[in-house]
Order: structure tokens, then sequence, then C-alpha cells
């Protein structure tokens, strides 16, 4: 067995797991709330608990710890280790020295990396892209990130940024967004992006199930509430994922003609919507790719869920670690 901890630094969640980076099989899972508004100090206090836990049970199965991953919610420079872009998560989180920090704490080696490139190098061998040699992955949540693996090699770009798919603009004169540019795929198509949709459609006052899924409390809408309603058939739901669908489609058309992958990996907790999603993404993708032979592109969903990140992140740590 080769074990690593991996780490999921999510919005809402803290996950950590003993990985054997081998087999992908995960131990002793642990997640605590992030608490983000805490500050920085006090979720990498609960982020190094976590860890300390876990070496001292990784006695069963007897295996030691060789290194830990980490996964977060933006752009860590993968070389120095140091956070430089993390959008979602409240406080001081830029050019925090993350590895260095945790490297300190619990005197083992450390490594940072995006959270979706984490689900991606977890996918990849383990999950929904086996046998591929050329994947893409991107995960529709908070945000829309993405990862990629080009003729069998793990792509990372300069310093682990390759595969910022959120970032593709889907429309020329569009929403200013949080990264500095306008028009990004992730204001038209991630998570809040749905579930704001649904809001103006409510407050517009038409009819929907999405309204009374919430008691027409409009803050009680999220994504998750207009996947339902649209499973359940309604018509406005339906036509929002498909809109979010169209906007992913374009993004995907485009990284299909830079990229051309085997399989492209849809995951991320909007990626539940399953064919309500997937099939307005592959239509728009049929009816404005025709440089691409689409017959040989699968499109198909994450298999690991939350297990993918935490994989992803101790598979990202060996690397480090072998490569030093
Ligand atoms: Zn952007």
């Amino acid at each position: 067995m080769n074990c690593y901890i991996g780490i999921d630094l999510g919005g809402t969640n803290l996950r950590a797991a003993i990985a054997d980076t081998d087999t992908g099989q995960i131990f002793h899972q642990r997640k605590c709330p992030t608490l983000a508004a805490e500050g920085q100090e006090a979720v990498i206090g609960r982020m190094v608990q976590l860890i300390r836990e876990l070496i001292q049970i990784s006695g069963e199965p007897a295996c030691a710890i060789k290194g830990i991953g980490i996964g977060v919610p933006g752009t860590p420079d993968i070389d120095t280790g140091v956070i430089k872009f993390l959008p979602n998560l409240p406080g001081k989180w830029l050019n925090v020295p993350l590895q260095a920090i945790i490297q300190e704490q619990v005197q083992l080696p450390a490594a940072l990396i995006n959270d979706v490139r984490a689900i991606t190098l977890g996918e990849w061998p383990f999950g929904a892209g086996r046998g591929a040699e050329t994947v893409v992955c991107l995960a529709i949540g908070t945000g829309i990130g993405g990862g990629v693996v080009v003729n069998g090699q793990f792509h990372l770009g300069i310093g682990g940024t390759a595969g910022e798919f959120g970032h593709h603009v889907v429309e020329v004169d569009g929403l200013p967004c949080g990264c500095g540019g306008r028009g990004c795929l992730e204001l038209y198509a991630s998570g809040p992006a749905i579930a704001a949709m649904g809001v103006k459609e409510v407050m517009h006052g038409h009819t929907t199930r999405i309204g009374e899924l919430v008691d027409h409390d409009l803050n009680r809408i999220d994504a998750g509430v207009i996947v339902q309603a649209a499973r359940e058939g309604d018509p406005v739901a339906m036509g929002i994922l498909q809109r979010a669908g169209v906007y992913l489609g374009i993004a995907v058309g485009n990284i299909l003609g830079v990229i051309s992958p085997q399989k492209v990996i849809f995951g991320g907790g909007v990626s539940v919507a399953g064919d309500l999603l997937l099939r307005p993404i592959v239509e728009t993708v049929n009816e404005r790719v025709h440089v691409i032979p689409l017959q040989k592109v699968q499109f198909v969903l994450a298999e690991l869920g939350i297990n993918g990140g935490l994989i992803g992140a101790a598979l990202w740590a060996k690397r480090r670690c072998d490569a030093q």
C-alpha cells in the first residue's frame, strides 16, 4: 500500500481521508464544517486537527502516511505551495503559504492543487476516465472548474493553472466576473447562476414548481431545487437547465477543438442533474462542432463523487513526493 492523506477544502465542508494511491481505495474519511467566515487561521487549525487524527489512526490498516495533498477551491501556485486566488472562501487567503504551514505543523511533505484538477487526477485512473489517454473534466458547482489529461500526461500549464474552464468567455459583452474578466461561463451555468435564474422566474410571477418547493422563500432556491423541479417535469426549471446546458455546450465545443479528448467528464454538485444537463450540452456540441469526430468522444458523468477529489489530492501528493 502507498498511503497518502487527501484533503478537500470546500466552501461548506473540510474533508480528509487516507487513500491508497495504488488502488484508489479510501480509508477513514473525516469531515468537519469549514466555517470559513471564522478566518483562514481557524480553518487551517481544523485542517491540521483532521490530519493529526488520521495520522494517529493510520495504524489500521497498517500504513505509514507518506504525504498530504490538499485540493483548494481556487488557484494555488503548485510550485511554491502558496495560495494565489481563492475567490469563493471568506478570509484572507491571498499569498497564504498553506503548504509550508501544514508541513511545519505535521512534519510531513504537503502539496497543494486546485480542487477540480484533483478530481481529474482521481477520475482519470480510478473513475470515469479509466482507459482514456486524453480526458477533459469539468466540475459544475459553486464555480466551474476543470482539469486536463493529454496523451497520458496530466497537463498543468504554468503553476498548475491549466483547466480554468469556468472562465471561458461565452458572452462577448457579458456580465463582469470575479476573475476580472467578463462573460465567463460560470456566470451563466454554475450552481449560483442556475439558482439566480430560478429566483428571477419566481419573482416574475411565472407559475413554476420552483417556488412551491421552497414555500416561496426565494432565499432557499439553490441549484438542487431547480434540478428537483426539473425532475418533476416543471417546464420552467427544465428551461433553466437547458439554457445552462447550451452555455456549457458552447464552452465544451471550444475545449474539444483544442484538446480533442476521448472523454469529457462532468462532476460537481450540479452534475447530479444527469441527463437534464447532459442532453442540452451534447445537443449544443452536435449542432456547433464539425471539425472533431464526435462519434469518438464520450460525454460521461463523474463516478467517484466526493471521493474523487480526495483520491486525486492524495495522488497529487504522491507525484510531488516522487518528484523530490
Ligand atoms: Zn471569470
